[in-house]
């Protein structure tokens, strides 16, 4: 079923009962010439790219619980390109193209908002790195703006200027960057690959990966055992538990994310706006709550939920960037499961497995990079030779030592560097 202005118009008139479920409900065939494991968005976008850019249709995505339920539908929504290393530079860029034309493609409305992201800097040294970062986002092709002061004040008047600690010195403003809404995206993607012939298989849980003589066979799963020529591993926080199926351990630790949403307020903050100060970054949804969020919880754990003093911490770097937040009430607040990994970079990239691949290590930022995931993904697993914008990202990096460090760069231990 396509979406235009006209079929809405015909199901509004028609108490719209013309609607149908946007992907199919399936039993999982005994062999697929691929298998994704996970069903999230980058389990789901690398689905729907092997079918759209490789023609592979022959594709199951393997979910253990809902389209949806990860990640994917847990994040705080922010797409940016505002990376500063060669390797992270050109990925993101390639992402953030996908997005700008992601609505068409799929047909569905992401709610792409380009509201602009700003990095606020509170020092003269951070100012500066923020413009060497800003150069090497244009020299890639991207926007970024270095505003003054007063520029951040007329535009983001509520923020504590003269905050005696950390008064705000500016920021690295990027025009193109903003939000999406996560669940549309998995939903998007899930239906355009289901259009193309994908089977979704929702409720299947992956519990080993069959390997003969160096090759994959097949996966067994609560379903039954599935046989695949390829493989992908595309399971965000589980992906070190996936990994050891087949007998590999991979350089990730999984800990938990924290995000907060308040009660709904009159528009307030047009842009995404991220503390140079604290791990502190908000932004405002369509529906008026203010959506935050900061740091890892500092211990690995696989718990879809997070701590107290993790919230505290939050909550007092919001209240240092922007006091006037105290008046709002804290509605939801949830966690998600990061896969982290030593650079803080993510990884796609063969296994030592003949047909076995990951895509993985997402860190604390892997929904601004689902499209180029996806199309990176579906590239390696379609020619099995690595995208050109992801051709760092291999799992040698960590024994080459080659630097992926980007932003904080800090992997899974944060409060040790
Ligand atoms: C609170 C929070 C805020 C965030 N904010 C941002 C942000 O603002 N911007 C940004 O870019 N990124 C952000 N992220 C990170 C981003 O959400 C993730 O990096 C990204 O979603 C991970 O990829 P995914 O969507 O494929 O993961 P998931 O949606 O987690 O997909 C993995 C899937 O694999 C499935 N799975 C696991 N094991 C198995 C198995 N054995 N068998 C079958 N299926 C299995 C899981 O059920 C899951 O659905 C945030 C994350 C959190 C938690």
């Amino acid at each position: 079923m396509g979406y235009n202005a006209l079929r809405i118009l015909k199901e509004g008139l028609s108490r719209n009962v013309g609607w149908r479920p946007i992907w199919r409900s399936l039993e999982p065939k005994s062999e697929y010439d691929m298998i994704i494991i996970g069903g999230g968005g980058h389990g789901l976008s690398t689905a729907y790219y092997l079918a759209k850019n490789h023609g592979i249709t022959n594709v199951a995505v393997l979910e253990k619980g809902h389209i949806g339920s990860g990640n994917i539908g847990r994040n705080t929504t922010i797409v940016r390109a505002n990376y500063f290393l060669p390797g992270n530079s050109e990925f993101y860029s390639h992402a953030l193209k996908l997005w700008e034309g992601l609505e068409q493609e799929l047909n569905y409305n992401v709610m792409m908002s380009q509201r602009g992201v700003i990095m606020l800097c509170h020092s003269d040294g951070q100012r500066d790195a923020f413009a060497r970062r800003g150069n090497a986002m244009i020299n890639q092709g991207d926007d970024a703006e270095l505003w003054s002061t007063e520029q951040v004040r007329a535009e983001i008047p509520y923020l504590d200027f003269d905050n005696t600690r950390f008064p705000i010195y500016g920021g690295l403003m990027h025009g193109r960057g903003g939000s999406a809404r996560h669940d549309a995206v998995a939903w998007g993607y899930a239906r355009g690959a289901d259009r193309l012939g994908v089977d979704l298989i929702e409720n299947c849980e992956v519990s080993g990966i069959d390997v003969v003589g160096g090759v994959v066979k097949s996966v067994q799963t609560t379903r039954g055992t599935i046989r695949a020529k390829k493989v992908g591993i595309v399971t965000a926080g589980r992906s070190s538990q996936v990994a050891a199926m087949a007998g590999l351990e991979v350089p990730i630790e999984s800990h938990v994310l924290q995000a907060f949403v308040s009660e709904g307020l009159k528009p307030a903050i047009d842009h995404v706006i991220s503390y140079g100060m604290g791990h502190f970054y908000i932004s405002q949804s369509d529906k008026g709550g203010l959506v935050f969020g900061g740091d890892l919880d500092f211990y690995a754990s696989y718990a879809q939920r997070g701590n107290l003093p993790m919230m505290e911490h939050v909550m007092e770097a919001g209240m240092t960037l922007m006091p006037a937040i105290g008046k709002a009430k804290v509605l939801r607040s949830w966690g998600g499961i990061m896969d982290m990994t030593p650079d803080g970079s993510f990884i796609i990239d063969r296994t030592p497995i003949d047909g076995l691949y990951m895509d993985c290590g997402w860190c604390y930022g892997g929904f601004k990079a689902v499209p180029a995931s996806g199309w990176c993904m579906a590239h390696l697993m379609a020619e099995d030779r690595p995208h050109e914008v992801a051709q760092r990202h291999t799992f040698d990096r960590f024994e080459t030592g080659e630097n992926l460090m980007d932003e904080e760069g800090t992997g899974s231990q944060h409060n040790l560097h």
